[in-house]
């Protein structure tokens, strides 16, 4: 069952030690969302709020998605969020090349547990480790993934400095993702 491998996921990411993420983490956030939901969101790396929580999104970035997901017509109950490292790295860092690499298995069995629709990749961080695209981030389809149509956007904490339209954007891009996971883009 899905759910169960979901779960089961979860269980193991709380207790893994692939990667020196484990060593200043007080919770891993694997994610969450039903186990149906035909939209998966993927963020870079928990931040403060979600190491303290064990969530993804609850912070301020975490507003920020909600009103986007809103105004793109979706609830954060229908979607399945999660992010390439389910540990906060030091002080907010980027995810290094070697923790993406041993965090990825998840991802894959979440992706694989969940088939989803539609896959989107929130930011450049998340866009590059999964579409393999560097460099400045490049809106709109992005190929596919285990199965799953893939779109790559900004990330919701690009609306916190400083370029409030971008949030325009990003719910935007939330509306075509939603239009193609309805079958309907
Ligand atoms: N940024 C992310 O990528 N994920 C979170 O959960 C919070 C901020
Ligand atoms: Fe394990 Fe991923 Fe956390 Fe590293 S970031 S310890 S691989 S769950």
């Amino acid at each position: 069952m899905e759910k169960d491998e979901l779960r089961a996921v979860a269980k193991e990411v709380s207790a893994c030690t692939r990667c020196r993420l484990c060593q200043g983490r007080t919770l891993a956030v694997p994610g969450e969302g039903p186990g149906e939901a035909s939209i998966m969101l993927v963020g870079e790396a928990p931040g403060r709020m979600e190491d303290r929580s064990g969530r993804p999104f609850v912070g301020a970035a975490g507003r920020m998605l909600d009103r986007a997901l809103s105004e793109a017509g979706l609830r954060r109950e229908e979607v399945f969020i999660t992010s390439v490292v389910k540990c906060r790295p030091p002080e907010n860092r980027e995810p290094e090349e070697d923790e993406l690499e041993a965090c990825r298995r998840y991802l894959e069995r979440q992706v694989d547990a969940l088939r989803p629709r539609v896959v989107v990749l929130l930011g450049r961080v998340a866009s590059s480790a999964i579409a393999g695209r560097k460099g400045r981030i490049q809106r709109g389809p992005a190929g596919r993934y285990r199965g799953a149509s893939l779109f790559s956007t900004y990330h919701p904490a690009v609306a916190l400095h400083g370029r409030p339209h971008w949030l325009g954007a990003l719910s935007e891009d939330l509306r075509e993702a939603a239009l193609v996971a309805a079958g309907s883009g």
